[in-house]
């Protein structure tokens, strides 16, 4: 174990050592073309790269790669040499500020939804100085952008940073009056605690629907599950916390703030919890995050899963998105305060997020949608796909007080001496309710409990800023025009309770009454992903991207299509998968147990004592005649499917069809399981893998 403070950071270029490595006035210039996305001219970027690449080279590194998030969810990198040739056969190093700004990867093979079709097949990163330059592998990498010909966004953080400047621009107006001339900038505060499985490499390595879908595609129930709740909080055993340790040690030399690990829920489940930071930083952050732990899971004999839903009848894993939004001079727009009835920027704030989020439900499902994470909403021990806010008793209190115009008095319990005390009051008295739903205030911020476990942040805060900053655009019209600022506050926030209440629920988000009572309300309710995706192309949501700037008709239509495909693709990979599996593994191995037990019985002296074996020869006889014709089922329902020109009658299909075919080979699978001998089972058991490591 290292000294946390001496190694943190050591592998990134920042702040610290960019004002070591350059002249005064260029340190200057580039600090503030990133606090106020200035663009930065070639002599500045030509200074800048020298110095990285002389630190990097410094620090071990031979590469340079421009590090980009494509619309696959992860991140791509194509690795140069420093090396140019030189006289006499040497080579130099060399870097220049034209590397750093701006890289041409041969991009044709990453999804752009036909964006690129349309003008060239190449792809443009663009460096983004606001994240920090790293090293990672030998390689200096550049957090660039990514996009087409034409600027056309074909990645995750192009969006991303402009909601940043769209929420910056229209919650500055607010502070301004609210908060004073000082406020400059508005900063987006994301924090995102990533849930994962850690399973053993070699048991793993058996089974392909790991190896090719990341999640197990049958599997029997262990006796054991997690009904115990044995594992939440216990101790870490001594594998796992060495991997925590490495894990941890790799972060923090790459400056990204890991700070709580724990065991989760769910035997094998943990989750590691950052330090929030600037919303792109901790998306970047939380895409490190991903890749070190499979890394170092790896050089542990282990196997990390991402994915949602890596075994059936057990959690599923999600990442929660702490979300919010503060002034540069520190003012959190959702620090409820000593007295939150009196705090007209926090009420105003709760106002718009109520607002933003029950006029856009949609958004924040679409932003949440993937084939993996379908595996995990709704299900008993996840987030509803139906949109709600919990705030908890006390803050429910003063919204209802002002909306009934009522003083609120706060005492007693209910009263909130808010600042660190809430979180106590909160935990302690309605954790458990609290937990079900998707989106929760937890003291001076919102936690967004939907998205999955493998996706990147980036969708889901790019929405989140954008609908804020809307309502935030309406708002500051009205104050900026209102002759009582104070009572146009409460009007609004009456208003918001009044007409957006629907959305905000504090009850059992598990529980099905919750469906009922949520359809009562007129709440959506799109349970899968193919359902969701149209929505984020209707004309109302490319109107509210195209007027904040953040995404284009192009981009949106595009983007649509990637989600299509992409739900396409994991559904097929998926099919193929258990139909490999069946034909190649498990008929033969229930095929081969029953002739076993015939041959048994056949060689039985008794002619009555064999009720064991024929009974059971006979049931497996039965579940693999049904398998096999499920299996050719399923092989027609994917070349249908597959076949389809339209992307979301396909996705469509993949769902009806393909999908619940899946669903009933594998509860057969699971049947044949139950009475098949051990060692004749083709795949290791899920007690194998729950409780291995
Ligand atoms: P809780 O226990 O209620 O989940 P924590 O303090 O453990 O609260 O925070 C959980 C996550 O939320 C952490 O990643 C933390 O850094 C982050 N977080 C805390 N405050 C903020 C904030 N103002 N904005 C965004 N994220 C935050
Ligand atoms: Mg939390």
């Amino acid at each position: 174990m290292s000294n946390i403070t001496e190694i943190f950071g050591t592998n990134v270029f920042g702040d610290e050592e960019m004002a070591k490595r350059l002249p005064a006035d260029i340190y200057k210039s580039l600090k503030e073309a990133i606090s106020d996305g200035k663009a930065i001219d070639r002599h500045i970027a030509d200074t800048v790269a020298e110095a990285m690449k002389n630190w990097a080279v410094e620090h071990g590194a031979t590469h340079f790669t421009h590090w980009f998030q494509p619309m696959t969810g992860i991140t791509a990198e194509k690795h140069d040499s420093f090396i140019e040739p030189a006289e006499n056969g040497k080579v130099i190093l060399s870097f220049s500020g034209k590397n750093l700004i701006k890289g041409e990867p041969d991009a044709s093979s990453f999804p752009s939804g036909g964006l690129r079709a349309t003008f060239e097949a190449r792809g443009y990163t663009a460096w983004d100085p606001s994240s920090y330059a790293f090293i990672k592998d030998k390689t200096l990498c550049i957090p660039t952008a990514f996009c087409s010909y034409n600027g056309e966004a074909l990645d995750e953080k192009t969006p991303l940073l402009r909601s940043m400047e769209a929420i910056n621009r229209e919650a500055l107006k607010i502070a301004k009056l609210l908060c004073g001339d000082d406020v400059t900038k508005i900063n987006v505060s994301v924090g995102s605690e990533q849930e994962y499985f850690l399973v053993d490499k070699a048991v793993a390595s058996t089974r392909p629907d790991i190896i090719f879908c990341g999640r197990t595609l049958m599997g029997a129930k262990p006796p054991k599950g997690q009904e115990m709740n044995d594992h939440y909080f216990g101790v870490i055993k001594p594998r796992v916390a060495a991997f925590m340790a490495d894990l941890d040690d790799e972060l923090w030399k790459l400056g990204v703030y890991a700070k709580t690990e724990h065991n989760e829920v769910a035997p094998a489940q943990h989750e590691l919890a950052p330090v929030f930071t600037t919303a792109n930083i901790a998306t970047d952050h939380n895409q490190l995050t991903m890749e070190l732990m499979k890394k170092v899971a790896d050089r542990h004999g282990l196997r990390c899963l991402l994915h949602e839903k890596p075994f059936a009848g057990v959690n599923g894993s999600g990442k929660h998105n702490n979300w919010s939004i503060a002034t540069n001079t520190g003012i959190n727009f959702f620090k409820p305060g000593k007295n939150p009835e009196e705090n007209k920027l926090f009420l105003l704030s709760i106002a718009a997020f109520i607002k933003a989020i029950d006029e856009h439900q949609d958004l924040i499902r679409y932003s949440t949608a993937s084939a993996g994470n379908d595996q995990r909403l709704g299900g008993h021990e996840a987030p509803p796909a139906i949109i709600s806010i919990y705030l908890g008793d006390a803050l429910s209190s003063v919204f209802y007080d002002i909306a009934n115009g009522e003083h609120h008095e706060s005492g007693g319990k209910i009263k909130m001496n808010i600042g660190a005390e809430v979180i106590p009051y909160i935990k302690k008295d309605t954790s458990d309710r609290n937990r079900t739903s998707p989106i929760a205030f937890t003291g001076n911020k919102f936690e967004f409990r939907m998205p999955g476990s493998s996706d990147s942040i980036a969708g889901i805060n790019t929405v989140i800023n954008t609908i804020i900053a809307d309502v935030f655009s309406e708002y500051a019209k009205r104050l900026e025009a209102a002759d009582n600022i104070e009572k146009e506050i409460l009007g609004i926030v009456k208003e918001a309770y009044n007409e957006h209440k629907r959305i905000l629920f504090d009850g059992d988000g598990y529980s099905d009454e919750w469906k009922d009572e949520a359809k009562r309300r007129g709440l959506l309710n799109l349970p899968s992903t193919p359902e969701a995706i149209p929505y984020f192309a209707k004309e109302e949501n490319i109107a509210l991207f195209e007027k904040h700037g953040v995404l284009g008709r192009n981009e949106i239509e595009s983007r649509r299509d990637i989600a299509f495909e992409n739900y396409c693709n994991v559904i097929h990979i998926e099919a193929l998968t258990l139909i490999e599996m069946l034909k190649r593994d498990v008929m033969p191995a229930i095929s081969k147990y029953e002739g076993r037990l015939w041959r048994i019985a056949e060689h039985k002296a008794s002619s009555v004592y064999k009720n064991f074996e024929t009974k059971t020869a006979e049931k497996l006889a039965e579940y693999n005649d049904k398998l096999f014709s499920l299996c050719d089922k399923l092989q027609e329902a994917v070349e249908e499917t597959a076949a389809m020109k339209d992307l979301s009658r396909s996705a469509l299909s993949y769902h009806d069809n393909v999908l619940s075919l899946m669903d009933e080979i594998r509860t057969l699978c699971d049947k044949a399981q139950e009475i098949t001998k051990r060692e004749y089972w083709p795949y290791p058991a899920y007690g194998d893998m729950l409780f291995h490591v």
